[in-house]
């Protein structure tokens, strides 16, 4: 049993990505068995005193204790290193682990971080209230404003970090420009490519340094289990692993098993969701209760030309302004009877939530306005019900306003 692929395997080298969400990291015990075995052991027993002192040293490849290898978490690693493009990948315990991971492994005091405004809450919270703590400095600004993070970056600045499309309004930041921002001043790109994973969009081949993924998204897909991932070069790789081996926010062998039968089926879902969302937003479009709707496949969506050529359909998640406010926002919520009231987004089952006493509660009034979330905004993450039923789950509430 090993865990860097077999010749058995080796067809995998030239796999379209179709082949790799099923079938990379791909290794099989002399069971014999057809799916993926979870590897439910904390350590591993050495044949001899000199293997477990060559495992130690980092000597002989192989297991040692699960805080820093297991086969099925590495299985996960390769199989999402690969669809990504990277050299390798690393696991965490969550999105946000893999946020911080990457941040403690690659940041020092005295670094400086530019980040676009418009990123998931917590992230913001991460940057701007625990770095800050250790004496990184941090500067947020527009996700689609170019010269503002031309003229935040500084010569202690090493890392630009970056979600796009951003959440929940979709706008769309140019990853090679940003990528080449970056090299041109010694610092790493960092995408979050939770919202269109690598199905819909692959940043490290637009140049970017380094990907996150919360798994507890779209991986995953049907909302059962947390985790996340980092991939990009080897060394930076390393560092990253040597930060979980330090610090154990380490991803569960089940949880990596949840996930390796989600990526099975990721370019499937993301297909469906995205065609489920552009219906959506077509007929939000043409409801008389509807001021307005934000989603990247509609032409007349400021990113949409970006996003179509980055990447190849643009996910699941919308959001659409009610004519009214808070009230009027509210009634269409609570009237939904299919579509789940819940902050998540990547499931197979339709979310809806109210983002300005949500999601981005925690932003002041002046963010709000400044990255776009009003009172009468309403996210929606498109899941795969019939999107008849999710028509008429939305008129419900749209149809009495
Ligand atoms: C959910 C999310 C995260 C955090 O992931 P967790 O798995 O919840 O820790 C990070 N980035 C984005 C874009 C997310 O949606």
């Amino acid at each position: 049993m090993t865990n860097t692929p077999s010749s058995e395997f080796d067809f995998l080298a030239d796999a379209d990505l179709d082949t790799l969400a099923v079938r990379a990291g791909q290794v099989r015990t002399a069971e014999g068995e057809h799916g993926e075995p979870i590897f439910t052991t904390s350590s591993y027993v050495f044949e001899s005193a000199a293997q477990a002192a060559a495992r130690f040293s980092g000597e002989e490849p192989g297991n040692v204790y699960s805080r820093y290898t297991n086969p099925t978490v590495r299985t996960f690693e390769q199989r999402i290193a690969a669809l990504e493009g990277a050299e390798a990948g690393v696991a965490t315990a969550s999105g946000m682990a893999a946020i911080l991971s990457t941040c403690m492994a690659l940041l020092s005091g005295g670094d400086h971080v530019v980040c676009s405004r418009s990123i998931f809450g917590t992230t913001t919270v991460l940057f701007t209230k625990y770095l800050q703590k250790f004496g990184v400095s941090v500067d947020l600004v527009n996700l689609t404003d170019i010269d503002q993070w031309q003229s935040a970056i500084n010569d202690k600045t090493r890392l630009l970090f970056a979600e796009t499309p951003s959440n929940p309004l979709g706008d769309v930041a140019d990853i090679a420009e940003l990528a080449s921002l970056a090299h041109n001043n010694q610092s790493l790109l960092v995408i979050d490519n939770c919202f269109c994973t690598p199905a819909l969009q692959r940043p490290l081949a637009l140049g970017a340094d380094i990907v996150v993924h919360s798994a507890t998204k779209y991986l995953d897909g049907q909302g059962r289990c947390l985790g996340g991932a980092v991939v990009g070069k080897q060394e930076l790789m390393d560092e990253v692993l040597a930060f979980i081996r330090t610090c154990g926010p380490t991803m569960s062998p089940f949880n990596a098993w949840v996930f390796l039968k989600g990526l099975e089926t990721l370019r499937l879902r993301m297909d469906a969701h995205s065609a489920n969302a552009l219906t959506l937003a077509r007929w939000l479009q043409q409801q008389p209760g509807v001021e307005k709707v934000f989603y990247g496949g509609l032409p007349e969506h400021p990113g949409h030309e970006l996003a179509k050529k980055q990447q190849t359909a643009f996910g699941g998640v919308l959001s659409f302004k009610v004519k009214g406010g808070r009230k009027e926002a509210w009634q269409v919520i609570d009237a939904t009877r299919i579509m789940s009231l819940t902050a998540n987004l990547g499931d197979a089952k339709t979310t809806i939530v109210h983002p300005a006493t949500t999601t981005h509660g925690r932003l002041s009034d002046d963010d709000k306005a400044s990255v776009g979330i009003t009172e009468n905004l309403i996210r929606v993450a498109v899941g795969l019900e019939s999107i008849e039923d999710l028509k008429k789950d939305l008129d419900r509430g749209l149809s009495s306003l």
